[in-house]
């Protein structure tokens, strides 16, 4: 059996791995294809597909995105996306520029709980990464503020903490209609990770599908087995494909691995990516 995991960050973002040692990772965890998916950036898709050139792996450049959806946060995940396309990048460095306000609005909250922290350092600490709430965790890690990643999103930079400050998102139609525009499949990220009940779950899941969302993510890795069937049936009832991935963040998230995620059932199965292209041809310019 054939084994892939589409949902992985890098060094880009989030992620700790390299373009390149994502790649060796992924050869050792013997994937024949990983799709990149960091948060508002491709800076890493072309650097581990010329990486992974001479290699037995296939790289899928994809992205994701945080959008705004009746006053929450969902993500889309963007496949087989045209990286070099131009009207994409300039969108892609408007999101980065959301969040770069909203860090320094965070650096602010952090000197009210008297903690300093330096953006540049922070820049210097991660260089060329879209910096996110995982960069101020292992600031905060570094720096001896806290333990742990985990210590520093309870007390500081979780979603109802203290030190967090929201910011400006794409609306969910906008991003699928994007991902659209450059030739990509759009997805519906970890549907089961909104905290949403079983009603909203539905509905947000019927509102993607009116505007134009092609599939779902029904294998994920934290996800229980009823959990992907309850996706999984969410899918067939709105005619959705599936895909899965492990969201990958290296030492970011370390009970969380490449391929397999956390639970033991979550391999993702190679046989779900010929409708994954069936689709983007259909959308490829
Ligand atoms: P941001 O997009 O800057 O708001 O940061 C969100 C990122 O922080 C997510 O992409 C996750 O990778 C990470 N994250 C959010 N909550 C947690 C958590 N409780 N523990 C570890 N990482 C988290
Ligand atoms: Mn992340
Ligand atoms: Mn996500
Ligand atoms: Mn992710």
């Amino acid at each position: 059996m054939d084994f892939i995991d589409l949902h992985v960050h890098t060094t880009a973002s989030d992620g700790t791995f390299s373009p390149s040692e994502i790649v060796d990772y992924a050869l050792e965890k013997n994937l024949s294809v990983i799709a990149i998916t960091d948060h508002d950036t491709v800076a890493a898709v072309s650097k581990a597909q010329s990486y992974a050139s001479d290699k037995p792996i296939e790289i899928i450049p994809g992205i994701e995105f945080s959008c705004s959806y009746m006053e929450r946060e969902v993500h889309i995940l963007g496949y087989y996306i045209d990286c070099n396309n131009e009207e994409l990048l300039r969108q892609l460095e408007l999101f980065r520029d959301t969040r770069d306000n909203r860090n320094i609005l965070m650096v602010e909250k952090f000197a009210e709980y008297n903690i300093p922290i330096s953006l540049d350092e922070m820049g210097e600490m991660f260089p060329n990464a879209v910096i996110t709430r995982a960069h101020f965790a292992s600031y905060l890690v570094k720096k001896g503020y806290v333990k742990n990643i985990k210590e520093a999103f309870d007390r500081y930079v979780g979603d109802y903490a203290p030190c967090f400050i929201t910011r400006r998102k794409i609306p969910v139609d906008k991003a699928i209609e994007l991902i659209h525009s450059v030739g990509g499949v759009a997805v519906l990220a970890h549907p089961m990770r909104y905290k949403m009940g079983k009603e909203e779950i539905k509905k947000l899941v019927s509102t993607v599908t009116a505007y134009g969302i092609d599939g779902i993510e029904a294998i994920y890795s934290t996800y229980s087995l009823s959990d992907e069937n309850v996706v999984r049936q969410l899918a067939k009832e709105n005619h959705l494909l599936i895909t899965g991935g492990s969201d990958f963040h290296g030492k970011n998230k370390t009970n969380i691995d490449l391929g397999d995620g956390t639970t033991g059932h979550s391999k993702i199965p190679a046989d779900l990516l010929p409708a994954l292209i069936e689709r983007h041809l259909i959308y490829r310019p």
